[in-house]
């Protein structure tokens, strides 16, 4: 279907008025067209169910553990090999000066920062905030692109240039140089152009480097934030230019085909049904009971239900059960306070590792439950809230909990992830 048609209906369906749009054309096929001028239409339905919009961004899987999917183009680029748009870290829009001085998300300097901060000596006024990871709203992928885009964390960036899954080499296409990233999983290839970056009023390195933001602030710096970097093969962490730099963002999706909750869960497989929790009083009752929660472990023959006073209940694993217990046992409980969005107290279901531990060292460090609805790592210091989404709410910044679907219903627990 012709993408055209689909946009001029869409106008209409939203009722937008356009004053350069005067007619809509229907393409049909066999190459018939029918015109109609815009005044001649009062609405238009559609009926049945399978209206297939065509997808407005390319991607490419180049079939990575993660099941990333990078989009072929940046942000503003209608072609893999322009340069596209350049935004500072956290901002939705280019503009023609980047500098602390025109910076969203500070007074006017680097120790001035109002959001995506840690260090109190960074923060306007002693500003301090626990985010580490862009929000949709600061999200220049999400906010240009729609709710299934995001700009890369960086460890889907780390993911991409990995010589595990892919080689890299320069490439001039189509006028335009850049690096190419070739899947060892596959024969799929992504176009990076060497876009350079924006500092000030000018345009840097423009043709010999690339300079990709992630979404992740940088974890010893606030005024920093972390990108990719390279020319010809080469490739490094350029994670020492301010924030307020112009940089290109290139857009990944999952291949979830439930894009709405993608930043919510973790793609690792945990998969857990336990018929009637009555049987464990201590899953009973984190179940039941706001912010109450219990470890779920397995010895290979029973599992092991552990709540933060040390009490443990323990029934056996029935022959047919299929389990994956995450990488380190469950967390599960019901939460003190609703999600943002949400009226109810819901059961959620997070993984016994410390994230922070298992991305940075792969090391898997089990979480020791607190009595108050926290879970502390014992390795890195690092303190997290299980009520509020398992963010880091104590020591070095860094990722929240991996979190898992799960569903709580009439004494049934199903844990099911990917
Ligand atoms: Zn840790």
């Amino acid at each position: 279907m012709n993408r055209h048609f689909f946009i001029a209906i869409l106008l209409l369906a939203a009722n937008i008025q356009t004053t350069n749009a005067q007619k809509v054309v229907l393409h049909m096929a066999g190459n018939q067209t029918f015109e109609y001028s815009i005044s001649q239409l009062d609405s238009i339905t559609f009926v049945g169910e399978d209206l297939i919009i065509e997808e407005e961004h390319e991607w490419v899987d180049l079939g990575l553990p993660s099941g990333t999917l990078w989009a072929t183009c940046n942000v503003g680029a209608s072609s893999p090999e322009e340069y596209g748009d350049y935004f500072a870290w956290g901002e939705t829009e280019p503009k023609s000066e980047y500098s602390w001085g025109t910076y969203m998300h500070c007074e006017g300097d680097y120790n001035t920062l109002t959001k995506y901060c840690y260090e109190s000596e960074c923060g306007y006024n002693g500003f301090t905030d626990k985010l580490t990871e862009l929000l949709p709203e600061d999200d220049a992928a999400t906010a240009n692109w729609g709710n299934e885009w995001q700009m890369p964390s960086l460890a889907q960036l780390q993911e991409l240039y990995d010589s595990e899954y892919t080689t890299k080499t320069e490439k001039n296409l189509n006028g335009v140089d850049g690096i190419l990233i070739m899947s060892k999983c596959n024969d799929q290839t992504l176009f990076l152009p060497f876009a350079g970056n924006r500092n000030e009023t000018s345009l840097n390195d423009i043709g010999r480097y690339g300079d990709y933001w992630s979404r992740s602030l940088n974890a010893y710096d606030s005024p920093y934030a972390d990108a990719l970097s390279f020319n010809g093969g080469r490739v490094w962490w350029d994670s020492y230019l301010y924030r307020y730099r112009g940089k290109t963002v290139r857009p990944v999706r999952t291949n979830d085909t439930n894009t709405n909750s993608n930043n919510k869960f973790c793609n690792l497989p945990a998969r857990l049904i336990i018929e009637n929790v009555l049987q464990a009083p201590v899953l009973f009752t984190s179940c039941e009971s706001m912010g109450e929660y219990c470890t779920i472990k397995s010895d290979g023959q029973h599992f092991l239900f552990t709540d933060a006073a040390g009490n443990t209940d323990v029934i056996y694993i029935t022959a047919n059960s299929d389990c994956i217990l995450g990488l380190s046992g469950l967390i599960i409980g019901k939460l003190s306070i609703p999600e943002i969005g949400e009226d109810r107290l819901r059961v959620v279901c997070f993984d016994c590792a410390c994230p922070n531990c298992y991305q940075n060292y792969n090391i898997t460090k089990p979480l020791v439950l607190q009595t108050t609805g926290y879970a502390k790592c014992n390795n890195c210091e690092r303190t997290y809230n299980l009520n509020d989404c398992g963010n880091v709410s104590d020591g070095s910044a860094g990722r929240a909990l991996y979190r898992y679907r799960v569903n709580y219903l009439e004494y049934t627990l199903i844990v099911n992830n990917g």
